[in-house]
């Protein structure tokens, strides 16, 4: 995996400027939690690194290479969203190999990344069943096994949990927190739920109108929270 540095990162839509020189790096194998309220720049802070925004000033590095002129397939990210495309028709072997559709790897290579991102997570006994036999928690497994097998540098979720019902999400919580662990994976995360940021977080960062107004590990911002956004975001239970 890699570590994701963003250097005075800039995003103007038209005469807008929505983020305005972000510093932060989010390391190898870190977990990094982005919060803060609508409209302040999670997404887009997402987007540009996956190369799905253009950026307008300052750099994204990628292990330490300069990514920003560079499409979304070159930069080997994988955006896990809110919903996900699962094909009914087809086994979870076949829609986890969809990742792998554009790959030159041969195919035992590619059958091999398959049954091994299955066993991470715990869908190997499923491989030949169709979507309609899978709970909504291994359906959405099946969503991360597709982004896996193209062995990312990195994992990026935008808000992946907030469709989901309380019972569901408190269980792929523990999944993407499991996985992040047995991959060491560097995952940039967005929610706007305090669970979430404060039970899977190594660091949170909290936005506010384009600008990171304060990070640190969960227990720091709990502790010593720089405004009430922040206070009531962190301190109250849902
Ligand atoms: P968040 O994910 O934190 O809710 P966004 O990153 O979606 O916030 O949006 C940040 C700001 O950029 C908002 O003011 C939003 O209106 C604006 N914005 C996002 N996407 C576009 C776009 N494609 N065109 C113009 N403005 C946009
Ligand atoms: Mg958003």
């Amino acid at each position: 995996m890699a570590t994701i540095t963003l250097d005075k990162l800039t995003k103007r839509f038209g005469k807008t400027e929505v983020i305005h020189g972000i510093d932060l790096d989010v390391k190898d194998g870190e977990f990094v939690v982005f919060v803060g309220p609508s409209g302040c720049g999670k997404s887009t802070t997402l987007r540009m690194i996956a190369g799905l925004e253009e950026v307008s000033g300052g750099e994204i590095r990628i292990g330490g290479r300069v990514v920003n002129e560079l499409d979304p397939k070159s930069r080997n990210i994988a955006m896990v969203f809110q919903n996900y495309a699962i094909y009914p028709h087809m086994t979870v072997r076949q829609n986890i190999g969809i990742g792998l559709y554009t790959s030159k790897l041969e195919k035992g290579e590619k059958a091999r990344r398959v049954e091994e991102a299955a066993r991470i997570l715990g869908l190997d006994p499923y491989l030949d069943r169709r979507p309609a036999a899978l709970s909504g928690g291994q359906r959405q497994r099946v969503a991360m096994g597709r982004a896996m097998v193209r062995d990312p540098v990195a994992f990026l979720f935008d808000e992946p949990l907030s469709n989901l019902d309380a019972q569901l999400r408190a269980q792929m919580r523990i999944e993407i927190k499991a996985l992040h662990q047995r991959l060491g994976a560097t995952i940039a995360y967005v929610t706007h739920d305090q669970v979430e940021a404060m039970t899977m977080a190594d660091r949170i960062v909290v936005m506010r109108d384009g600008y990171i107004l304060q990070q640190g590990r969960p227990m720091e911002l709990y502790s010593n929270p720089v405004d009430v956004f922040t206070a009531r975001f962190i301190g109250t239970p849902s």
